[in-house]
Parts: structure tokens; C-alpha cells; sequence
């Protein structure tokens, strides 16, 4: 367990995140909702439940899936988490958190490998899911 704590604000302002990862790295997925969500490969650090919020008002939940939950800000658009359902874990963008730039954490793992489009490919030798082994690991 990590005790590092980030910090994130979407583009307005109006909403605010304080997180303590629970590990010095992010995974990487290349499924279509987290391709049509963020536009390309969504990065996230994995936050467990303790997350604390300001400007709760301001954040809109979608229920992207039955699994899982999406929220923005309401004024801005900036995507805030994905939250699984039944555990309330958060799952909060990379590039949300200030994280100072020479720190440079590990991409643990990309999920839904066999989904991303042939266009792009991160450099990375992280370790990789498909599809199959994904829904095997979490089924
Ligand atoms: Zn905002
Ligand atoms: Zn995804």
C-alpha cells in the first residue's frame, strides 16, 4: 500500500480530486467504451475507494456499463473516473493528477489488447490482456 497522495481539478476548476493510488503504476485500456469515452487508450491509476471529492455537485455519473460507472464534469467535460460497481473502486485518469513530470510511474498492464485499433501502439513491453483473458480474470 502506497501512502502517496495526487491531486487533480478538471479544466474549470469546479471539481477537485485528492487520491492515494494503490501502487506506483497505471494500466492502460484499449476497449471501444474507453475508446469512444477518452478518444484513444485510457491510462488510469488505480485508487481503491478512498477518494476524496470537492465540487461534488458538479459531477455527472453515466453508467457506462453494468460494471462500471463513468463521471465528468458537468461544465467542462473533463473526464474524473470510472468506478466499478460493486466494489466502489476508483479508477482515475493519468494525465488528471498532477503528477510531477520526472516521476515516472510503470505501466503495469493494458487491457482488451487484441481491441485497439492497428493506428497506434504504445511503447511499451508492459504486460497485455485480450479480451478473453480479461473477462476470465474478472468473471
Ligand atoms: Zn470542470
Ligand atoms: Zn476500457
Amino acid at each position: 500500500m502506497s501512502s502517496t497522495s495526487y491531486q487533480g481539478q478538471c479544466l474549470c476548476g469546479g471539481v477537485g480530486l485528492t487520491v492515494q493510488p494503490q501502487a506506483q503504476s497505471f494500466f492502460a485500456c484499449h476497449c471501444n467504451t474507453c475508446q469512444t469515452w477518452t478518444g484513444g487508450p485510457q491510462l488510469s491509476l488505480s485508487c481503491g475507494r478512498n477518494v476524496e471529492i470537492t465540487g461534488q455537485e458538479m459531477v455527472t455519473e453515466y453508467k457506462s456499463s453494468p460494471w462500471a460507472i463513468r463521471a465528468f464534469c458537468k461544465q467542462c467535460g473533463t473526464h474524473l473516473y470510472f468506478k466499478m460497481r460493486f466494489s466502489g473502486e476508483y479508477n482515475v485518469p493519468l494525465g488528471l493528477l498532477n503528477i510531477p513530470k520526472q516521476q515516472a510511474l510503470t505501466m503495469a498492464m493494458q487491457y482488451f489488447i487484441d481491441l485497439k485499433p492497428d493506428s497506434y501502439a504504445l511503447d511499451t513491453d508492459s504486460p497485455a490482456l485480450t479480451e478473453a483473458e480479461v473477462l476470465d480474470m474478472f468473471s
